[in-house]
Order: C-alpha cells, then sequence, then structure tokens
C-alpha cells in the first residue's frame, strides 16, 4: 500500500459521507519522503503535533510547496509558543488560559494572527488536556477578549468507548457557538465523526502506517 493509494482510498470514504470535510492528514514522526509523497498526491493540509520536529521537517517542505497548510495538534508548551506562531497557520490545540495568554502576546509581537481551535476534554478524563465541556464558554470569551481568532473547537474522545456520544456533544457545544470548524476523527472513528458534524478529520495511520 503506497501513501498515495492510502490517500485515495481515505478521500473516496470521505466523500461518500460529506463533501465538505478537510482532511488533515497527520504526519508526526514520519519522514519527508513520506510527507512529499503525499503533497504529491494533492494533500494540502498536515497535522503535527510537536514544533521542534514541525520545525525540522518542515521549514524545507514550505519552501518548495508553500502552499501546504500546517496544524499543531498537539500539546503546546509555552516556552514554545513563539515558534508555533511563526510555523503553524492553524492551532489546533489551545487547552489553557496560560497559553491563550502567551499566545495572544506572542502573536501580537509577530504580527501573525493564527486562527485557533480550542481543544475540549469532552470525555472530562483527569489526565487529558483541555478544557472541560462546562468550562468552554467562558474560555472562547476570555481568547476572543485577548484578540485571539477561536474558529472552532477540536477534541480527543476517550479511548476504548464508543465515540459517538462524545462526538454529538461536541456537536452541540459547536451549535452554541457561531463557529466554523469541528476538528474530530481519527484512522479508526473518522467516519463516525463525520457522521456527527466534523469538519476536520486527522488521520495518520491510515494514510502512512503505523509509526515507529
Ligand atoms: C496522532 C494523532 C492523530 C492521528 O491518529 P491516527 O490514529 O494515526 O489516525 C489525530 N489527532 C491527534 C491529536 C493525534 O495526536
Amino acid at each position: 500500500m503506497s501513501v498515495k493509494n492510502n490517500l485515495l482510498a481515505i478521500r473516496r470514504k470521505i466523500e461518500k459521507l460529506s463533501k465538505n470535510v478537510e482532511l488533515v492528514a497527520v504526519s508526526k514522526f514520519q519522514g519527508i519522503d513520506k510527507i512529499l509523497e503525499a503533497v504529491e498526491a494533492g494533500q494540502k493540509v498536515f497535522g503535527e503535533n510537536r514544533v521542534q520536529e514541525a520545525k525540522e521537517k518542515w521549514v524545507e517542505i514550505k519552501k518548495k510547496y508553500p502552499d501546504a497548510e500546517l496544524h499543531l495538534i498537539g500539546a503546546l508548551q509555552t516556552n514554545k509558543a513563539a515558534d508555533a506562531v511563526e510555523i503553524f497557520d492553524v492551532i489546533e490545540s489551545l487547552d489553557r488560559l496560560k497559553l491563550a495568554d502567551v499566545l495572544s502576546k506572542e502573536m501580537q509581537k509577530q504580527g501573525r494572527r493564527v486562527p485557533c481551535l480550542v481543544q475540549v476534554n469532552i470525555g472530562s478524563e483527569p489526565q487529558k488536556a483541555g478544557i472541560s465541556p462546562e468550562a468552554v464558554d467562558d474560555f472562547v470569551r476570555y481568547c476572543e477578549e485577548k484578540g485571539l481568532l477561536i474558529r472552532g473547537l477540536m477534541c480527543v474522545p476517550p479511548e476504548g468507548e464508543n465515540p459517538m456520544p462524545y462526538f454529538e456533544k461536541m456537536q452541540m457545544i459547536l451549535e452554541r457557538h457561531k463557529f466554523v470548524t469541528l476538528s474530530m476523527g481519527m484512522s479508526g472513528d473518522f467516519e463516525c465523526a463525520i457522521n456527527c458534524g466534523a469538519t476536520h478529520v486527522r488521520i495518520g495511520t491510515a494514510i502512512f502506517g503505523k509509526r515507529d
């Protein structure tokens, strides 16, 4: 199975369910060769979960393919915020007040407003990052007052459970706001996520194969 064939197969499955879903190809831990295979097969949007790794790979790739759009999908430490604002086109993992403060300052400093998604801890799992479902409305207001561009919501539902009730809950929170983006669904559950209103799915292994 090649990256190209995997991509085509995934795109077909997505399009069967909805014409308005953006595929974010999650290229974390993947080498530049595989990423270029995806770019050359027409893939435009990618997700990485670590700032340092993304910088090492994407500064080069973007020189050749400036249209590629890079999303941060993993936890962001505040001391990496400057780099993140510089290299990412969307930050999907805005998950705490302190980070909102730092990103707001950094974006003003760089004169670059990177759209953000609020990461919701939809299963209210103690070990997981994200804003609790009850706190989303206040958090969004706080971020917007700080000048951040909040485009929507992102989540990773609890592992080993039926994700559907969590996806449905995300959709309900989204509807309270005038958001355009709902990022949910990975290799194992993207079809369910699309049926629950996802506008962005983040897919890694089903495109690139297992990560080392
Ligand atoms: C790794 C990762 C994905 C992709 O997961 P796959 O199961 O490989 O499709 C999606 N979202 C986040 C936040 C991730 O960390």
